[in-house]
């Protein structure tokens, strides 16, 4: 008996940026086939990665795209944003640096991809807040509320709040488009 697949009603594209180091591949791993890679990610190399499912009874499917470490060398072009209509912006709890740099990759997306992209800042390796926050919650949701950002910290080690985040980006873009 065959089986019928469903069809797509949607395909979202959806960047993930931030300083390298922050996670990316691990929240992308984590949201897309629930894994943590152990091992190094120079063994994955690949661009994107999909997940299907449903939103408000349409068949979505996320197209997940990663640097794969071209953000070392400043060196994501704009074909990389191109038709995202979402981005998650990664910063480490643990990291200041990368939490000040967000402005940075906010105005590289500003100035790169489409206006109505819906952009979500992640703070990942929550696992590590009790005993190496650098960066407060307060000040992200303070500059996620002036620029207009979905907000959530996240683990992909532990998988805390990484289906939950994706899914409030998705809805939200689910909402912008239809
Ligand atoms: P990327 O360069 O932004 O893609 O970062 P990776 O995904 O390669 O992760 C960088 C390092 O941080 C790796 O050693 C990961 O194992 C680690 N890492 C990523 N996410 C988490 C997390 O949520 N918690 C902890 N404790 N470590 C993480």
């Amino acid at each position: 008996e065959a089986v019928r697949v469903p069809e797509m009603d949607y395909v979202f594209k959806i960047v993930v940026v931030g300083d390298s180091g922050v996670g990316k591949t691990q929240v992308l791993g984590r949201f897309a086939r629930d894994e943590f890679y152990f091992d190094s990610k120079s063994t994955i190399g690949v661009e994107f990665q999909t997940r299907t499912l449903t939103i408000n009874r349409k068949s979505i499917k996320a197209q997940i795209w990663d640097t794969a470490g071209q953000e070392r060398y400043r060196a994501v072009t704009s074909a990389y944003y191109r038709g995202a209509l979402g981005a998650m912006l990664v910063y480490d709890i643990t990291k200041r640096q990368s939490f000040d740099h967000v402005a940075r990759w906010l105005e590289e997306l500003r100035a790169h991809a489409d206006n109505s992209i819906v952009v979500m800042l992640l703070g990942n390796k929550a696992d590590l807040a009790t005993t190496r926050r650098a960066v407060a919650r307060e000040d992200a949701i303070e500059f996620a509320e002036e620029q207009g950002l979905f907000f959530s910290e996240t683990s992909a080690l532990s998988g805390e709040n990484v289906e939950s985040a994706f899914l409030m980006l998705l809805e939200e873009i689910h909402r912008v488009v239809s």
